[in-house]
C-alpha cells in the first residue's frame, strides 16, 4: 500500500465568479487510485459562501483526477459541490448541469496578469513601463522580465505531466500578460482542464509571491489591453457538414442570443468590449472573415474548406466560467436545425 496525496479541488460560491478551493486528505491505495476508489468528502461550507453555519457540511463528489507532478504520489481531484445527501447538486454547482456533447471541441486561449505588490509584473512602482508594442510573442529581459518565462514554462511542464491538453503559451500585448490554451473534446473536459490548469498556474506562483489578476481590465480605461479567454468551438456537424447556409443560420442565432452569452461571459465585461484593442462593441453581434474586431472571428480555413470547421468567439472573457461558456454556446447551437434542404 502507498500513501497518496488527494487534493480535492472545487469551485467555491463566490459570485460573479467562483474561486478555487483545495483541501489534502491522505489515503493508501495498492496503486494510482480509479476515480471511484475516491471517496465522497466534506467541508464546511460557511467559509465559502456555501452554507449557514447553522447547517454547513457541503460534500465533495470526485468527477475527475489527474496526477498531481508537483507533489510524490499526489492526485488532484477535481470535485462537484453536493448537498448533504450527496446526490443534489449544490445551487454554485454549474457544472452539474451544463450542456455537454463529447463531438463538441472547444480551444480555449486563457489570458492573464502576472502581479507583483499590486501591479502587473515588471511594471514600475510609479508610472508606466514603455507603451505596448513589443511584448507580445516578446523576447528578451526588457520585453518579458527575468521569472515569467520561467513560470509558464513550469507551468506547461506541471500541465502536460498531469495530463492537461496544454496547447500553446504566448506573451501577450501588455507588459506582465500572458497567455496559455487548453483545448479539449467535450464542454465539460475542456472546461474541467481550463479550471485545474488555473489551479495549477495559481499554485505554481506562490513561491515566486505573484498573483494571477484574471479581471478582464485590470488597468481600467487605459491604452493597456485587457484579458481575454476566447472560446474555440466546433461541433462534429460543423467540421464534417457546415455549408454557408447552415452558417448563416448559425450566426443569426448567436445574434439573437447576444444577452445571454454575454450574461455568462465574465464579469465588468462592458469595460473590454468596446469595439477599441481588437475588440467588438459589447452592445452589437457581428462576425467577420480574419476579423479580430468582431465578435466571432472566422478563420480563413472555415469558408475555404466550404464553411466547415471551428469558429473563434472572441467575447468570453479571463475571469468566465468555462463550464458556462461552453455550456451557452453549445445551447445556441442546439436551436439551429441540422437537416440540409431536401431540395438541394
Ligand atoms: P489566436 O491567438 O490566433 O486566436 P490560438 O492559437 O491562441 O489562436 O488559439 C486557437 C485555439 O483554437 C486553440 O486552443 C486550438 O486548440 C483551438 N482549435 C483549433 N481547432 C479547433 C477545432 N476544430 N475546434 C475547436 N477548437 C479548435
Ligand atoms: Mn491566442
Ligand atoms: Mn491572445
Ligand atoms: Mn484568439
Amino acid at each position: 500500500m502507498t500513501k497518496y496525496k488527494l487534493e480535492y479541488i472545487w469551485l467555491d460560491g463566490y459570485t460573479p465568479t467562483p474561486n478555487l478551493r483545495g483541501k489534502t486528505q491522505i489515503k493508501a491505495f495498492d496503486s494510482f487510485p480509479t476515480l471511484e476508489q475516491l471517496p465522497l468528502w466534506g467541508f464546511d461550507g460557511s467559509s465559502t459562501k456555501q452554507a449557514e453555519g447553522s447547517s454547513s457540511d457541503c460534500v465533495l463528489k470526485p468527477v475527475r483526477h489527474f496526477p498531481d507532478p508537483a507533489r510524490t504520489n499526489g492526485v488532484l481531484v477535481l470535485c462537484e459541490v453536493m448537498m448533504p445527501d450527496g446526490k443534489t447538486p449544490h445551487p454554485s454547482n454549474k457544472r452539474a448541469t451544463i450542456l455537454d456533447d463529447e463531438g463538441a471541441w472547444f480551444g480555449f486561449e486563457q489570458e492573464y496578469f502576472f502581479y507583483k505588490n499590486g501591479r502587473p509584473l515588471g511594471f514600475p512602482e510609479t508610472g508606466f513601463p514603455a507603451p505596448q508594442g513589443p511584448y507580445y510573442t516578446g523576447v528578451g529581459y526588457s520585453n518579458v522580465g527575468s521569472v515569467a518565462r520561467q513560470i509558464v514554462e513550469e507551468h506547461l511542464d506541471l500541465c502536460l505531466a498531469a495530463g492537461i491538453n496544454h496547447e500553446g503559451i504566448n506573451a501577450e500585448v501588455a507588459k506582465g500578460q500572458w497567455e496559455f490554451q487548453i483545448f479539449g473534446k467535450g464542454s465539460k473536459r475542456a472546461a474541467d482542464e481550463m479550471w485545474m490548469a488555473r489551479y495549477l498556474m495559481q499554485r505554481l506562483c506562490e513561491k515566486y509571491e505573484i498573483d494571477i489578476e484574471y479581471h478582464c481590465k485590470p488597468l481600467g480605461d487605459t491604452d493597456w489591453n485587457g484579458s481575454g479567454m476566447h472560446a474555440n468551438f466546433s461541433t462534429s456537424y460543423m467540421r464534417e457538414v457546415g455549408g454557408k447556409e447552415y452558417f448563416e443560420k448559425l450566426m443569426a442565432a448567436f445574434g439573437d442570443a447576444r444577452e445571454d452569452h454575454i450574461a455568462v461571459y465574465g464579469p465588468d465585461n462592458h469595460m473590454r468590449l468596446t469595439g477599441k484593442h481588437e475588440t467588438a462593441s459589447i452592445h452589437t453581434f457581428s462576425w467577420g472573415v480574419a476579423d479580430r474586431g468582431a465578435s466571432i472571428r472566422v478563420p480563413h480555413s472555415f469558408v475555404n474548406n466550404g464553411y466547415k470547421g471551428y469558429l473563434e468567439d472572441r467575447r468570453p472573457n479571463s475571469m468566465g466560467d468555462p463550464y458556462q461558456i461552453a455550456s451557452q454556446i453549445l445551447k445556441t447551437i442546439s436551436t439551429v436545425p441540422t437537416e440540409v434542404s431536401a431540395a438541394a
